[in-house]
This record gives C-alpha cells, sequence and structure tokens, in this order.
C-alpha cells in the first residue's frame, strides 16, 4: 500500500468520511470515480468479508416474504404507465376521478352530453359507460369552459390526440 493513502485508513478521517457521504445519492459520475479508484487495489480477507457483509445489508442476497413481495408487486402496478398517462387514461372517464383534474365536476360531463347528444365529429352515439368522452377542445385539461369541450366517440377522441 502507497504510504499516501494511509490517511484513508484513520479510524477518524474515515468516521468523518462515511458521515459526510451519509445519504448523499451517488451520482454514475460518482460511482465511476469509485470504481476508478478501486481498480488496481488489493482488499485483505478481512476487507472483502466485511465489503461481501456491508453488501448484504443493502438488499443482495435478501429474502422476502411472500407478503413483502406482494407488496411490491401491488406497488408496481399501481404506478402510472407512461403511455397511458394523461387524458388517454383516466380522463376520459370525466367525474370518475374527480381529485385527479383541478376543477373537474361530472355536471360538466352532462351538461356536455345533453347539449352536444352525439359525436361531434362523426354522430355516433354510443350509450355504452365510458364510449362518449368529453374533450377540451384546445388541449387544456384545466379549461372546463363548455365552449372548450366536445363530446366525442371513443374512436373520433382518439383520432383527435393523434394528429396532435
Ligand atoms: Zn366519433
Ligand atoms: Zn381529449
Amino acid at each position: 500500500m502507497a504510504k499516501g493513502r494511509a490517511f484513508h485508513h484513520d479510524p477518524e478521517y474515515r468516521a468523518k468520511l462515511s458521515a459526510a457521504l451519509k445519504g448523499r445519492p451517488k451520482t454514475a459520475e460518482h460511482r465511476e470515480k469509485i470504481r476508478a479508484a478501486l481498480v488496481g487495489r488489493t482488499f485483505s480477507d478481512e476487507t472483502r468479508a466485511r465489503m461481501k457483509a456491508a453488501a448484504k445489508g443493502r438488499g443482495k442476497g435478501r429474502k422476502l416474504s411472500p407478503q413483502h413481495r406482494a407488496n411490491i408487486a401491488a406497488g408496481k402496478r399501481g404506478q402510472p404507465r407512461p403511455d397511458m398517462t394523461g387524458e388517454l387514461n383516466t380522463k376520459w372517464d370525466g367525474g370518475v376521478a374527480p381529485t385527479r383534474f383541478a376543477g373537474w365536476r361530472k355536471s360538466i360531463r352532462l351538461a356536455v352530453i345533453s347539449r352536444d347528444q352525439v359525436c361531434r365529429d362523426c354522430g355516433k352515439w354510443d350509450a355504452r359507460p365510458r364510449c362518449m368522452h368529453v374533450h377540451h377542445a384546445d388541449f387544456d385539461e384545466t379549461n372546463h369552459d363548455l365552449v372548450n369541450i366536445v363530446l366525442l366517440c371513443v374512436t373520433c377522441h382518439r383520432a383527435r390526440h393523434s394528429s396532435n
């Protein structure tokens, strides 16, 4: 071991260092620096054992209970899909998820349906649930002015968004 590195093993220095680094996210650059610094260094058996134990504590080789696995799976299922965000997803249901769309009221949807009655683009009406959508003509999902909201069928609604 080179003499210049000796201070790295001073217990006080190490404690300060680890305290300073604690909780700080390691950037890719940082990780690369660490990796570069470690390359070519040899570790004693004792050090290797300590590193192995530390890695274990970070979740490597950790055995999860079935309940824990289920929780993780449920959490992942609940995450929004990037291709299903915004109006393409829940907004089409209008008042179903009112908290996600500021100012939205089921009454707005009902008002638009009673005013337009059919799809503004193709004239179709489909009474099945979720088949008629209310669409913000200017694509501003917070502009609930009735002149900005039009009734569309699923197909035409999709077309309006894909042509944009
Ligand atoms: Zn239509
Ligand atoms: Zn829309």
